[in-house]
């Protein structure tokens, strides 16, 4: 297997990047610093309508986890991103990303906030899209559980510094990945942080 250092993006806290994965490409997603969650989208390049989703991959894999050499699958049940390495293991499925409304509501913050929902609509726009493709993420380290009475509780990622996923491209894709804004949980240990975004061609 090549290794091919194609592309490299450091993505700073509070905000977001997009990236071009080709078929067959691999893309690692590190977690700089520790305790700092990813949300990741991912649409058929040639046709956006076809995108990451969460609930036909917990479908077809019969699991709110995902594991390594699990894929992530689009609307239309094809695969596109295969989990070939996780220096983790616990991620999420579930949640959607953060946005202005939640931190209004959850944490009563009246004024502006950094939000997954906002950064990934400020990168979306490069690519000619635009609200309507925000759909619910992968979400990268982000640690929750689940308890038998259907509670769920988010707790600090188990990701230290330098933990990654590495995943392969089934298609060809735009991928957009946020470093979680959240300052005000566990979520990202009351602490937002940088995520690097690496291709290997
Ligand atoms: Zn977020």
């Amino acid at each position: 297997m090549k290794n091919n250092l194609r592309q490299s993006k450091i993505i700073p806290p509070q905000s977001g990047a997009g990236i071009i994965l080709n078929n067959k490409e691999r893309l690692r997603v590190v977690d700089l610093e520790g305790k700092q969650v990813a949300d990741l989208l991912a649409y058929n390049w040639y046709d956006p309508g076809e995108y990451l989703s969460t609930g036909a991959t917990i479908d077809i894999n019969a699991s709110l986890n995902i594991y390594r050499e699990d894929c992530l699958y689009s609307n239309r049940y094809n695969p596109m991103l295969l989990l070939l390495e996780d220096t983790v293991g616990r991620h999420d499925l579930i949640h959607p990303p953060c946005r202005p409304e939640m931190y209004r509501r959850q944490y009563g913050i009246k004024g502006s906030h950094s939000s997954c929902y906002d950064n990934f609509y400020l990168v979306l726009l490069d690519y000619g899209l635009d609200y309507s493709h925000i759909h619910t993420p992968f979400n990268v380290f982000m640690n929750t559980h689940l308890r038998q009475d259907g509670a769920v509780e988010v707790k600090k990622p188990l990701s230290n510094p330098g933990d990654y996923i590495l995943l392969e491209a089934k298609m060809d894709l735009l991928v957009v990945v946020t470093a979680c804004s959240v300052a005000e949980s566990d979520c990202n240990n009351y602490n937002p942080t940088s995520i690097k975004i690496e291709v290997m061609a």
